[in-house]
Order: C-alpha cells, then structure tokens, then sequence
C-alpha cells in the first residue's frame, strides 16, 4: 500500500514509476543543457528538470541535476518534501546514468 502513495508524479496526472519513463533531450547542446522532459507527449509543462554538464578534455562530465519547482512542489505536497526529495534525487541519478555521455563529448 505504500507503494502505491510513493509514486512521483506529474502535475498533468501522469504517474512516473521508473526514472527510465523520463524523455531527455539533448538539443541545448551548446548550453552544456539536457532537458529531462515528461513522459506524456499533452503535458503542459513539459520540461521537468535539467542536467548540465561541462566539457573537459573533449569529454562530457556531469555537473548538476535538478528538477524544476512546479514538479518538485507538487510532489512534496504529495509525498511530504522528504520522501518526493529522496524518490527524486534517486530519479535524477538514474536519469544521469542513461545519458549517453561520449555521444555529447563530441
Ligand atoms: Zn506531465
């Protein structure tokens, strides 16, 4: 059963179960940006968080992560703020570990 309420969710409803649900987008290149994106195409916030990075000797290293407040607040006021901040630290990191980071050394 609580497993059911400790579930990150989007402020457009979708439930986000598993990090590997997220969308990046890699298209703030030269930002040293990714854009970590809700997995439901109609969300109508749509960019949930970032992860930037920097390059150092022609490799991509990871800087900092975050999510964005409205997703951050939202699920505080769900969960309590220490469990949504646990829940989605892990997410972060488990988003961080997918990123193809060779690919965006190039
Ligand atoms: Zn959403």
């Amino acid at each position: 059963m609580t497993e059911e309420i400790e579930k990150i969710q989007c402020p457009c409803g979708r439930i986000i179960d598993d990090p590997e649900e997220y969308k990046v987008l890699y298209l703030k290149h030269e930002l040293r940006e990714i854009d970590i994106l809700c997995p439901n195409d109609s969300c109508y916030l749509r960019e949930l968080g970032y992860i930037k990075f920097e390059i150092k000797d022609g490799k991509a290293v990871f800087k900092e992560a975050s999510f964005y407040p409205p997703f951050v607040t939202w699920n505080a006021g769900r969960l309590g703020f220490e469990i949504a901040e646990k829940i989605l630290k892990s997410h972060l990191k488990e988003i961080a570990k997918r990123v193809d980071w060779v690919r965006l050394g190039r």
